[in-house]
């Protein structure tokens, strides 16, 4: 099936059930509506001469009409850019150029973003730029007005063009270890990979998905938005960026099924001053992924937020995204300890990263993975492909798993991220579990710092419950000390109110070692 396809063949299933509701507008739309408003959308930008291949970018925060975009394009055979909302004028042409967009859909402006004035800023450098058409604006409007009025036998016609295996889609990864990198996917990995991971959650008609997670990035569009239509589920957008109370007033009064975030989200969502205050008593699922989700958060997301059937997924922007999913069935030790197993129709292996030799289970290596969620490849970087792709179209993600007997995975971090202390190999995401058992630790984040006596020696950041005593390096030694080996004990301790971090939610640990460098001097 394509994308397109498969969101009539949705609504000519569950007729007038409810596909989307944004919640800042209050607007609604039933999945004919729905239906209705991306045809506009897809005749509009076919009248401003949007073919197959021709890349549309689209650069705003979550909204309806980031639905219709992402959907119309799919019926045209047109690629969507997603930009991230973040970007700033140099960033914005980088991506206009990168990937060639012809048609760019943009919000005027986002926060303290004005992204008119910033289009205008680049628009002169791009000579692909060919139309500009903002959000809410006349040009809009009649883009949709003429659309209404085409001809709907003309989609038809293109969906006889398409094939599930064109390319679809670019989307950036968060840019969490570097530049982010332009994935590019087809109707086949993305829609797909959406189907299995409602699969995953169990989804039905009846499911109403919360999504505070970017639409820009892979977590809201595809596990989001194509994880609901594949299964006539209902999107709920709480707000156009993420904002913790939104988000659960959201549950609350659209009484959502499931939600999604990266763990920083659900920690903000249970630190909330008034939590206690929300009835969250619709929740029955969701979804945690996108870094390492803390065993003491799934707790109390499975305990205080009532998600008994949450999963966790572990996957990458590269393999559309999810490869491993918890289920609803698995023990809730598993389900808050482990990503859990391969998705189906999907092959997994767990090698040494210097050999290229599969490892015995138990034994830390690179998780790499091949089959239909594979990316095509980064978007013209034939060279940057070839290093994550070999030529027997394995993914090689460049995170450390360990898969056991049973076949649960276990990620240990990523391999740019594990510290080197004098010989011994340590894994942050180990230290940082521990520095969660701590009472007055809320957050933590483990990297390694230059050294000159051991290679490298660890530095924990920390976020403190409001209200302790500062922590010194010295406390948190004497709170380690018989329960972690003495290598894994952070040296340094900073205490900090936030950390760096990407649109995505994801903390930079990049961005922290640079700090930290230059502050040990
Ligand atoms: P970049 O590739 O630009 O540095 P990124 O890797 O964070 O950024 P994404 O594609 O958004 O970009 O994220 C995929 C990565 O997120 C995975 O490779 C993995 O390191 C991490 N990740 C995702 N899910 C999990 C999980 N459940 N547990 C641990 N890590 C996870
Ligand atoms: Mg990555």
């Amino acid at each position: 099936d394509t994308i397109g396809a498969n969101l009539d063949r949705t609504a000519a299933r569950v007729g007038d059930h409810e596909a989307l509701v944004e919640c800042a507008s209050g607007r609604r739309w039933t999945y004919p509506q729905l239906v209705a408003d991306v045809d506009a959308c897809a005749l509009g930008l076919d009248a401003v001469g949007v073919r197959k291949g021709d890349r549309v970018g689209i650069w705003a925060p979550n909204c309806a009409e980031w639905v219709f975009v992402q959907y119309a394009t799919a019926k045209l055979g047109a690629i969507l850019v997603n930009i991230n909302p973040a970007y700033r004028t140099h960033e914005l042409a980088y991506v206009l150029k990168q990937a060639g967009i012809s048609v760019l859909v943009s919000a005027p402006e986002f926060k303290t973003s004005d992204y008119r004035a910033m289009v205008a800023e680049v628009r002169g450098d791009c000579p692909d730029l060919r139309e500009v058409v903002f959000l809410g604006s006349p040009e809009w409007e009649r883009l949709l007005d003429t659309g209404r009025a085409g001809d709907r036998a003309l989609l038809a016609e293109r969906e006889t063009q398409l094939s599930a295996d064109d390319p679809i889609n670019i989307q950036y990864t968060s840019g969490t270890t570097g530049f982010p990198k332009g994935a590019t996917l087809t109707h086949h990995n993305l829609l797909n990979n959406g189907f299995f991971v409602g699969e995953g959650c169990g989804y039905t008609e009846a499911d109403r998905v919360c999504i505070p997670v970017p639409y820009y990035h892979c977590f809201g569009m595809g596990m989001g938005n194509l994880g609901a239509t594949s299964h006539g589920a209902t999107m709920i957008i709480p707000a156009p960026g993420f904002d913790p109370a939104l988000t659960l007033r959201a549950v609350q009064d659209e009484r959502c099924t499931s939600l999604y975030g990266v763990p920083t989200m659900f920690i903000a969502e249970l630190g909330l001053p008034n939590f206690a205050e929300y009835d969250l008593s619709s929740l029955r699922t969701g979804i945690m992924a996108g870094s390492p989700c803390p065993v003491e958060v799934m707790k109390r997301v499975v305990a205080e937020m009532g998600m008994t059937e949450v999963t966790i997924c572990y996957g990458m922007t590269e393999t559309s995204p999810v490869s491993t999913q918890t289920g609803a069935d698995d023990d809730l030790e598993r389900r808050t300890a482990t990503v859990g197993r391969v998705h189906p129709h999907l092959e997994v292996k767990v090698v040494d990263p210097a050999t290229g030799l599969t490892v015995p289970r138990g034994t830390p290596g690179e998780f790499c993975t091949r089959g239909y969620s594979v990316m095509l490849g980064y978007w013209e970087e034939p060279d940057v492909t070839a290093k994550s792709i070999d030529s027997a179209r394995w993914m090689h993600t460049g995170d450390l798993a360990v898969m056991d007997e049973a076949g649960y995975l276990n990620i240990v971090g990523r391999i740019k991220d594990m510290v080197i202390r004098g010989g011994e190999n340590v894994y942050p995401r180990e230290i940082e579990e521990f520095l969660y058992t701590h009472p007055d630790i809320v957050d933590a984040q483990v990297i390694g710092v230059p050294d000159e006596r051991y290679g490298e020696e660890l530095m924990a950041w920390v976020r403190l419950r409001e209200g302790a005593e500062p922590l010194t390096a010295d406390a948190l030694k004497e709170y380690c000390s018989g329960k972690l080996a003495h290598y894994k004990v952070p040296r340094y301790v900073k205490v900090v109110e936030e950390f760096p971090m990407t649109v995505t939610g994801k903390i930079r640990k990049v961005e922290m070692r640079q700090v930290s460098v230059e502050e040990l001097g």
